[in-house]
């Protein structure tokens, strides 16, 4: 654990795993409620949830984490934007936070995005499989493409940047649509994010196995047409500018299965919907559950050795030797402890 002097002479804190992985970020599920249903979805590796939490405990999480220095703050779900305190939350942690940034399915972002803005939302990142009305419907089994089309343009109308198009890229379902995202972004002004699909949920593993998509060719494809390849420090992803038309845009690539130096390059910890710090998206042996000290009254001190367990609980999942995807889904059914 390092501890450094802030600007204001307080004392900060970093903290690393036993791996020398620096902790700089947290991801909070804020509900597992979704106004769609993709088939796909992992759900950020939540296999079931009690309660919800309030706004007070997800403030109180993230002032506790960005004291400890993991002051990026992502919001996920289920769909964050389906909670009305949304707002609120966002405000209370940019109180502490250096960043707070939310990741939507966009269907009510029309509507929210300037009030998030306002309220201290930084960026946003945006679900959108397909572009094209009948595939997104079926992905989603909701006819709304339209909303997130607009949802996309509010964003970045409301300075959320970067606004980010997270597309999982699916083999026969939307992998010949990668050419029409990228001017789509480029026409809204966003980054294109290209994701591996992830074998996360049981139930969605027959179909990760069906329509799972080598992203390598596509990573290829991008490096020969690219003008200039950058890195995010997060995870290592590889982000290839682009030109069309005298425009520029940016492709990002987030392959994660079997890249060790994806693991090795992590930096944030999660929290589940109902407050437990989650070390690692596909395991689900390893929670600590921080909610019931919170509601049990601990201080902050308590706080912060729950989250130091938490962290001495990570470990990279994907490493040089590695075991197989159907693994995974005996880790998220308990019946592999790794140690
Ligand atoms: N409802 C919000 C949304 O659509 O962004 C937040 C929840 S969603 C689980 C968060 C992110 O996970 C989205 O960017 C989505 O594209 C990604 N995602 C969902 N299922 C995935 C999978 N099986 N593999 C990889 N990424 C996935």
């Amino acid at each position: 654990m390092d501890t450094k002097s802030r600007k204001d002479g307080t004392p900060s804190t970093t903290l690393h795993d036993r791996f020398g992985r620096k902790l700089n970020s947290l991801r909070i599920s804020v509900t597992q409620k979704c106004n769609l249903k993709c088939f796909y979805c992992h759900r950020e590796g939540e296999v079931s949830a009690s309660h919800e939490m309030t706004k007070e405990e997800i403030a109180k999480i993230a002032e506790i984490a960005c004291e400890l220095g993991m002051k990026k703050v992502k919001l996920t779900g289920g769909e964050p934007l389906l909670r009305d305190d949304l707002p609120e939350i966002v405000s209370e942690i940019a109180e502490c936070a250096d960043e707070v940034s939310l990741t939507t399915n966009g269907v009510l972002l029309e509507k929210y995005a300037q009030t998030l803005f306002n309220a201290g939302l930084k960026r946003v990142n945006v679900s959108l499989p397909s572009l094209n009305p009948e595939r997104f419907q079926k992905i989603t089994e909701k006819d709304c493409v339209q909303q997130v089309r607009d949802g996309i343009k509010a964003a970045a109308q409301s300075h959320l940047h970067p606004v980010k198009i997270n597309m999982v890229m699916m083999k026969g379902i939307n992998v010949d649509e990668i050419p029409r995202a990228i001017d789509f972004a480029q026409d809204v002004g966003a980054i294109l994010q290209l994701i591996e699909f992830q074998p996360i949920q049981p139930e969605n593993y027959v179909c990760w196995k069906t329509f799972h998509c080598n992203p390598v060719p596509i990573e290829n494809w991008l490096k020969e047409k690219a003008l200039a390849v950058q890195e995010n420090p997060l995870h290592k992803r590889k982000r290839y500018l682009l030109e069309k038309n005298g425009h520029p845009v940016y492709v990002e690539i987030v392959r994660p299965i079997h890249n060790s130096a994806f693991c090795q390059n992590c930096t944030r910890l999660r929290v589940t919907s109902d407050g437990k710090l989650k070390p690692c998206l596909l395991r689900n042996d390893n929670l600590v559950d921080i909610i019931s000290l919170i509601r049990q009254g601990a201080k902050s001190n308590e706080l912060k050795e729950a989250f130091k367990e938490a962290v001495m609980l990570r470990e990279p999942y994907w490493r040089e030797k590695n075991e197989n995807p159907s693994q995974v889904l005996c880790k998220l059914s308990g019946t592999v402890r790794k140690n």
